[in-house]
This record gives C-alpha cells, structure tokens and sequence, in this order.
C-alpha cells in the first residue's frame, strides 16, 4: 500500500512565509504560484525578459523578476517551463547560483530520471507531481479541494528535504485529497507509459479509429462523432467516480454485454504485447533518447503530428458539433 501523507504531518513554518521561485509562468507554473500564495508562501515568479506572460503573472499581484535574481534567497525553486527547455535553463540560470539547502522542486521526474540535469550536492532534489493540467490544479484548489501528487526525494542535503516536501504538497492543495511516497523513477515511467498507452495516445486513436470505421461505412460524421468522441465523458467521468463497477452499473445491460464480447477483441493480446514494448521503450531510455533528438531538432515532427490531426475530420465536425452544444468551440464546460 503506498505511504500517503496527512495534512497532520505538515509542519506550516516549513512552507508559510517562505520564498518560492516559481520558474516559468505556463500551465503548472501559473497554478502553482497561485495556489502556493494563497497557502502564505512568499511567492516570486522568475521569467526570460520577454516573457508575455510577466504582464499576466503581475497582474495576478505576483512579483516578477529575472529567473537569476527570482532564486536568490528562496526556499524552493520550482522548475515549471517545459521538460525539453529545463536543462538549458537549469544550466544558464540556476546551476552554479545554488545556496546549501535550497529545495529544488520537480513537476515531473524526467529529467533528473533520464540524467539530463544533474543538481549539486548542496541542495535538495525532491518531486511534487501533480496529476492534471494547471489549470485543474488552479481550479480544484479555488473550490477547496486539490490534484492528488506523487512525492518523491532523489537528494536530501538539509536532513529535511521529505518534510519540505509534504510542506510544498500542502501548498499547492494536494494534501486535501492525497499525496503519496514514490521515487522519480516510478512517477516518470509509470507517468510516460499512462500518456502514451492510455491516456493521450491509446484513448484518442482509439476514439478516431471508432469515428473513421463509422464515417467509412456511410454514417453520418456527426453521428460517428457524439457517439465515438461526444460520449466519452459520461463514461470516463462514471468511471473515476465511482470504477469500472458503478460505470457498468449506470450502462444498458446491452451496452455492458457488447461491451465484455467486442473489447476483449478489440484490446486483445497483440494491443498488450505492444504496450509491454512502448514501456520498454520508457525503461531503456530509447523513448526519451528520440524525444530529446526531436526537441534539439526544433520539433518539426511533432508540429507536423500536430497540423495533420487538427486538420482531420473528426476535428471539424467535432468543432462546429462544439459550437452547436456548448455554444463555444475550444473551451470545455
Ligand atoms: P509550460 O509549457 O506551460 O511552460 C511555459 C512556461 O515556461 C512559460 O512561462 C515560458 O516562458 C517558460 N519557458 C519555456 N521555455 C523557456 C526557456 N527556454 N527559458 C525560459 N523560460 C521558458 O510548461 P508545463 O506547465 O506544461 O510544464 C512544466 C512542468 O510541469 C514540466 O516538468 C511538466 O512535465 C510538468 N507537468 C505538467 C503538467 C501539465 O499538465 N502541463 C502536469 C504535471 C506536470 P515564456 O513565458 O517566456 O513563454
Ligand atoms: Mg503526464
């Protein structure tokens, strides 16, 4: 059973009144400001000169300086730009300007999993991994609940640094519903595999796949598109509050039967041989090895990934189907 920490555990001095450096002002970087002000830490925001986001993240009432000057004198520098911009900044503007004791903060273990920054021996390295974007992080905050994080220590040089941990934990809210021990190996291969397996490959080519057998066939695409994409909130939504049990519970008896006989076929053995390669392929360092090529290389891979399935199908019709039902096309209700 995994170590969940309790919001008893939490020594308050070790977070209140403290400076954060929050570095980066984007999806996690935003939220986590925020919510750490709002818990009492000292928040400052370390930006590039010509961030567009030092407008947004002073109006938001929070101090905005140079990532240089941001770090000096903080408690816990937290590093929130993307994981294939981290090295270069971790190296230009942080390594070499580290206090003893600082607390250097992960969202995300990749890069000291893969090697890619390598801290000194002064400071301590922990990982507060929120499970979601920001901006739910933001809002489930805001409503008094939180993200449940994944804490984990891959260097303790104050003696402290699991204690200051759960204290950052609390911070950004995650305490209210669950934060618990696990190593940054763990938390960035079992993180890399879900995105890929499950959550943002395995599902939306499952979902496209499903719109185009329906298209193909002579159905009309709006059809293919409520019932393929449209539906799959209620169903994912039945299934993190109450398991795969209650989902079945709330379905047609025809839906749960069709269900057990065709996804056995359709997620048949080959799909689970494959997904044992794609975690290979997290483990051994190959994933990460192409990612980071692709990023040095600029992204243009991934930018053309990007424009050939915005300009696909089921991308159109899902916008105006968008516009139709919730009266807006990109925001989410
Ligand atoms: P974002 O892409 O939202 O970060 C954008 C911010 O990073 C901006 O302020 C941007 O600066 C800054 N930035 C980008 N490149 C540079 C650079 N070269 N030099 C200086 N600043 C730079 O990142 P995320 O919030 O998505 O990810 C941050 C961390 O959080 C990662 O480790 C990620 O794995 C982790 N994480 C992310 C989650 C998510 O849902 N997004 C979920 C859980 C963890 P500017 O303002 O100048 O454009
Ligand atoms: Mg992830």
């Amino acid at each position: 059973m995994a170590r969940f920490f309790e919001e008893s555990e939490v020594e308050p001095v070790l977070i209140v009144d403290r400076r954060v450096a929050v570095i980066g002002y984007g999806s996690q970087g935003s939220a986590q400001a925020l919510n750490l002000r709002d818990s009492g830490a000292k928040v400052v925001v370390g930006l590039r000169p010509d961030s567009p986001r030092i407008q947004t993240a002073g109006a938001a009432g929070l101090d905005v300086m140079p990532i240089h000057e941001a770090i000096e004198g903080a408690d816990y520098i937290v590093l929130t730009v993307p994981d294939a911009a981290m090295p270069a900044v971790f190296e230009e503007h942080i390594h070499g300007r580290l206090w003893d004791h600082q607390v250097l903060v992960f969202a995300h273990g990749y890069n000291i999993h893969y090697g890619r920054i390598h801290p000194p021996e002064n400071v301590d390295v922990v990982l507060v991994a929120p499970k979601g974007p920001g901006p739910a992080l933001r809002s489930e905050f805001v409503s008094g609940r939180g993200l449940v994080a994944v804490i984990a220590v891959h260097q303790d040089a104050s003696g402290r640094a699991m204690d200051r941990a759960v204290a950052y934990a609390h911070g950004i809210g995650s305490l209210r519903v669950g934060a618990y021990l696990a190593t940054f190996r763990e938390e960035t291969e079992t993180d890399l595999f879900s995105e890929q397996a499950v959550l943002c490959g395995g599902i939306p080519e499952l979902v496209k796949a499903g719109f185009e057998t329906l298209v193909a066939a002579g159905y009309q695409p709006e059809s293919a598109y409520i019932e393929c994409l449209h539906e799959t909130k209620a169903i994912v939504d039945l299934m993190v509050a109450r398991g795969l049990t209650g989902m079945r519970e709330s379905i047609s008896s025809t839906a749960e039967w069709g269900g057990y006989v065709a996804g056995k076929k359709i997620v048949d053995d080959g799909v689970r041989h494959r997904m044992q390669e794609v975690l290979a392929a997290v483990q051994n360092g190959s994933f990460a090895a192409e990612w980071n090529a692709e990023a040095d290389a600029g992204m243009s891979e991934l930018v053309s990934h990007r424009s050939k399935d915005a300009s696909s199908e089921i991308e159109s019709v899902g916008e105006a189907m968008r516009r139709r039902i919730f009266g807006h096309t990109r925001k989410h209700p």
